[in-house]
């Protein structure tokens, strides 16, 4: 049987819990089908590392960004740096970005100042943008519906690890964003599913967050990319398709939003 072709478009390859094995993950990611990783940087330094590891891999791309979460911490000379490594061929999407109200609801304005910023930043550079929305869904669907009418954008970018309710999927889908799914959509508790099902074909994407958010068999254990194939297996069953039609069409998806040959 032919290999299938499953493009993870985000992961964080470049922190700690890769150092010990990362040839060997790679391997199995190969061996998996995976032809192409996204590994996203959340700050300067960790958006250097990506940038690094999309040099010394072939399939190994990189997005650059700030993530909510480091957002309090970057210094004013951060968005400059990113914008210096957006140079490098390999850089393919500026993220990731976005608002979280979960873990860190103290710094909001700052934030969503950050959010702004780098949302500018992709419109003048002509970058795809990876979103990063948990618990602020209502300040970041604001945001987003203003930038996307500023800069009539036709494909902004990818909201990422979505989890939210079919109605602002379809206020996201309606300004153009792709939607992506990783392994939580096979969890129990999970309530993906009717929403993948209300999805167009021609915006899913598939994606792990190794070494987060593990599919279900490997809960509390390192996520990696070549467990990709159980979302792939999940969203098959969701949709009544084969393995094969659902890496297919969500690799074409990719190589659209993130212009790979
Ligand atoms: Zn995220
Ligand atoms: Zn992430």
């Amino acid at each position: 049987m032919p290999k299938l072709n499953i493009i993870d478009t985000h992961a964080h390859l470049e922190g700690e819990e890769f150092a010990g094995d990362f040839e060997a993950m790679l391997a199995r990611a190969v061996e998996a089908g995976v032809s192409r990783i996204i590994t996203a940087g959340t700050n300067v330094e960790s958006s250097e590392k990506a940038v690094a590891l999309a040099q010394k891999y072939p399939q190994i791309f990189a997005a650059v960004g700030i993530h909510p979460q480091e957002i309090h911490n970057a210094q004013k000379a951060d968005i400059q740096k990113i914008a210096e490594l957006v140079k490098n061929p390999k850089v393919v999407a500026l993220g990731e970005m976005g608002l979280d109200f979960h873990r860190s609801a103290v710094y909001r304005d700052e934030q969503i100042k950050g959010l702004k910023r780098q949302l500018e930043m992709a419109s003048e550079l002509r970058l795809p943008v990876i979103i990063h929305n948990r618990q602020s869904t209502k300040e970041m669907i604001e945001i987003l519906s203003e930038w996307v009418n500023k800069t009539q954008t036709k494909t902004p970018g990818v909201i990422h690890c979505f989890q939210e309710n079919a109605d602002n999927a379809g206020v996201f889908l309606e300004m153009g964003f792709y939607l992506a799914f990783g392994g939580y959509i096979g969890y129990p508790k999970s309530l993906m599913a009717e929403v993948i099902k209300i999805v167009p074909k021609t915006r899913l994407l598939t994606e792990t967050d190794a070494p987060y958010l593990p599919p279900q068999k490997f809960r509390g254990q390192r996520n990696e990319p070549a467990y990709i194939v159980y979302t792939v297996e999940r969203m098959a069953e969701v949709l009544g398709k084969t393995k094969e039609e659902v890496a297919n069409f969500t690799t074409e998806n990719a190589c659209r939003l993130f212009k790979f040959q």
